[in-house]
């Protein structure tokens, strides 16, 4: 008899996300999962190696107390506002569940991150999904109209283009009956948070991760910035779940994390830095390449197949992403890593183009 047989009716409906590949033997220049090519700050490996003692032997604080007060100071806003998870995947599967569930027309764009659609096969919310514009970018006016709840991430992923904060802003006023949920896990790469708008907007909820900018996408990290009423809404789904979400060395090691901007400026710099330098190579060797706000570029190589290009990077032992989706099979997903990682990634390509 298979496993199968053993399912509920909707855990056998249910379509999973599939993650970017791990290799686990380090030959790869890893360019396929928007990982930070460089390390946390020091300050954080600190954090948790003074915490990782006898103190794990008690639960973690279940309210991340200490954590939601550094963020909230670092925002300006209040511990009301903030709240944790374990990693923003969970964030938003509790938004979803939270806001979303057993609704229909929750509107999100048809290309964009991929785990949306597995939540709403999950928790039963019937999306609308609204197309992105011939140029990829999102067609904000359709999200004007009346509709019960808005998913947006912003940048847009795969696509790295964002909306620039006016049309934020626009869309949550619109929307005044329903959540506006905007994902915001590369914003710090190069769009203006809408982070600032919630204090004035009670159906705003900004997510947002240490994943990405912050270099800890293993300490799973991630929060939610909203109303109070949002947030006191996901905490009752939170602990009608699980009560202790984010163990004593995350909470510790993200508190640190957070209060490092130094670091946090200077590591995010570089890679704008550096993305800006690899989106010029690429243009010169006449790929189209999205205009970009996050850490990765969203590409086209124009004179060759992107899956073949994607096989022949891998020969190279350069793992980059392909979408094998309807719209972008022409594209690859290309995450920025140190300067030397993509100048590798250059030479690789040109080696590949003229063969
Ligand atoms: C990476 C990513 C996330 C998830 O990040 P975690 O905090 O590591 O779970 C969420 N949304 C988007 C759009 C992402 O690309």
């Amino acid at each position: 008899m298979s496993a199968r047989n053993f399912l509920s009716d909707k855990a056998q409906r249910l379509i999973p996300y599939v993650p970017g590949e791990q290799p686990r033997d380090g030959v790869y220049i890893k360019l396929n999962t928007n990982e930070n090519p460089y390390p946390p700050s020091p300050r954080v490996i600190e954090a948790i190696r003074e915490a990782a003692g006898e103190q794990l032997r008690l639960y973690p604080d279940p309210e991340c107390g200490a954590l939601r007060k550094v963020y909230a100071d670092y925002l300006g806003l209040l511990p009301e506002n903030i709240f944790v998870g374990n990693g923003s995947d969970e964030v938003l599967a509790i938004a979803f569940q939270s806001f979303y569930a057993d609704k229909d027309l929750v509107q999100m764009p048809d290309i964009s991150y991929s785990f949306y659609p597995v939540y709403c096969s999950l928790y039963h919310v019937k999306a609308k999904c609204i197309s992105l514009k011939e140029d990829f970018s999102i067609d904000y006016n359709a999200y004007l109209e009346p509709n019960n709840g808005v998913v947006l991430a912003n940048p847009n992923a795969p696509t790295s283009i964002a909306l620039p904060l006016e049309a934020v802003e626009e869309i949550v006023k619109a929307n005044p009956q329903s959540v506006v949920l905007i994902d915001e896990a590369y914003a710090d790469f190069g769009t203006e948070s809408a982070v600032e708008l919630v204090s004035r907007y009670s159906n705003l909820l900004v997510v947002t991760t240490l994943s990405k900018s912050r270099s800890l996408a293993g300490l799973r990290v991630g929060f939610a910035v909203g109303s109070k009423e949002l947030i006191c809404g996901m905490e009752t789904v939170k602990n009608s779940f699980n009560s202790y979400p984010v163990d004593l060395l995350a909470q510790k090691g993200a508190a640190a994390a957070i209060s490092d901007r130094a670091y946090f400026e200077k590591t995010r710099k570089q890679i704008i830095q550096t993305r800006e330098w690899t989106a010029a190579e690429l243009t010169h060797m006449g790929f189209q390449v999205l205009p970009s706000s996050t850490n990765f570029l969203f590409v086209s190589p124009g004179r060759m197949e992107a899956k073949d290009l994607f096989l022949a990077l891998r020969q190279h032992k350069i793992l980059v992403r392909y979408f094998d989706k309807p719209r972008i099979h022409q594209y690859l997903r290309i995450s920025i890593g140190t300067q030397e990682e993509m100048r590798q990634l250059i030479e690789a390509v040109q080696e590949i183009m003229v063969k």
